[in-house]
């Protein structure tokens, strides 16, 4: 749409799902009785697209202000929580950011105007009418959702506005997400203590929502501060320090039977590149291997075998740590194959990076508590 990816993400059925049984089931049949059953699914069905609509529009408005500044946008992607525009970069002035950022409850404001201006039109036709009730519905859930973005925690559009703030004022962007970042957590944890007590009042599909919602707040803030800190110890450091040019190397005439004897137990799974003469001539991952037959383990070649590499799995030597870092963070296996175009010249490791990153951070800064768990995963 517009030039954007748009996806959806599976777990986004599960909200769907959830927000058409709440309406139609609980809020439009208890504050607006009188209806058959089936217009209340229909209510439910209809106030959900409305809503859906209005979410991609949210997101719409920070892309296309990113898009106008500049930036690259990834796309967006509706998830269970709401949507997401997905930045392939940082903003890189604090005016950039604040923009983008109010662009989204701006939207979410205007459009809850519009469905309020709706919702009186049809009010004065006739009062609980079935379309207005729903147009009342998207007008206050557009309003709900421009004020709980504006909350100043990061990653929500508030805390976005509040760290571009208080980076322009300090011209410090390391102390301005830290802040921003401990706020935002800490709205995650009050949402968790409010999902409890939800519980506790047996209001049970909130409650759980409430929480899952404070966690997944909560471990974005904690990510994102530990990613700046990273960046900013990252920056300016080259690809090369941080080549592992001996472990994973396969030669093309290896009887897989030694490779796997040799080679696949001891060490990281994803990716061994295929190495002749120095030049890298193909990969071999280790999913393949575990899918042979027993007849092709016995009697084929590393040759035989492998694959042309993909392209994410490679990155020139002349790349950024930074970039790299990007790249990694967000994927699995968490490690790339190194070429100056052809020739091989080593793996990097998300670890590898990581690690230096904590040696090298600024040291009035800290890195999260959860720090090891958000970045230990398997390779
Ligand atoms: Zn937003």
């Amino acid at each position: 749409m517009f030039g954007f990816e748009v996806k959806i993400d599976a777990s986004w059925l599960v909200l769907a799902f959830i927000i058409i049984w709440s309406l139609a089931a609980g809020y439009f049949p208890s504050d607006y009785p009188g209806f058959s059953r089936s217009q209340y699914w229909l209510m439910g069905f209809l106030g959900a697209i409305g809503l859906f609509i209005s979410i991609i529009i949210h997101e719409f408005c920070h892309s296309l202000v990113a898009r106008k500044r500049g930036m690259k946008i990834g796309g967006i992607t509706l998830f269970i929580f709401g949507g997401v525009s997905e930045l392939e970069d940082q903003p890189e002035s604090p005016k950039t950011e604040f923009l983008m950022a109010a662009a989204g409850p701006l939207a979410s404001l205007l459009l809850s105007l519009i469905f309020y201006v709706l919702y009186q039109s049809f009010e004065t036709l006739s009062p609980y009418s079935f379309t207005g009730i729903i147009f009342k519905y998207l007008a206050t859930i557009n309003l709900f959702l421009a004020i709980f973005n504006c909350l100043p925690g990061f990653p929500l559009d508030g805390g976005r506005m509040l760290r571009s703030i208080l980076w322009a004022r300090k011209k410090d962007i390391l102390s301005a997400t830290q802040t921003a970042a401990r706020i935002g957590s800490m709205i995650g944890f009050i949402l968790i203590v409010l999902g409890i007590f939800h519980l506790f009042t047996l209001h049970f599909v909130t409650g759980f929502w409430w929480i899952f919602m404070g966690l997944f707040l909560r471990g974005i803030a904690l990510q994102s501060w530990a990613d700046v800190l990273i960046r900013s110890a990252l920056r300016d450091v080259p690809l090369e320090k941080f080549l592992d040019t001996t472990s994973q190397v396969l030669n093309p005439n290896s009887k897989l039977e030694e490779v796997l004897e040799e080679r696949f137990y001891h060490h990281l799974t994803g990716v061994f590149p295929v190495v002749e003469n120095g030049v890298l001539i193909g990969c071999l991952d280790s999913d393949t291997l575990l899918h042979l037959g027993p007849n092709e383990r016995m009697s084929s070649t590393v040759r035989e075998i492998m694959k042309d590499c993909a392209d994410d799995q490679i990155v020139d030597i002349r790349e950024s740590s930074l970039s790299v870092f990007s790249k990694l963070r967000r994927r699995s296996p968490s490690h790339v194959i190194v070429t100056d175009g052809l020739e091989f010249k080593g793996i990097v490791y998300l670890d590898s990076l990581i690690r230096y990153a904590l040696l090298h951070a600024r040291p009035d800064f800290q890195f999260p508590p959860e720090f090891y768990k958000m970045y230990h995963r398997p390779a």
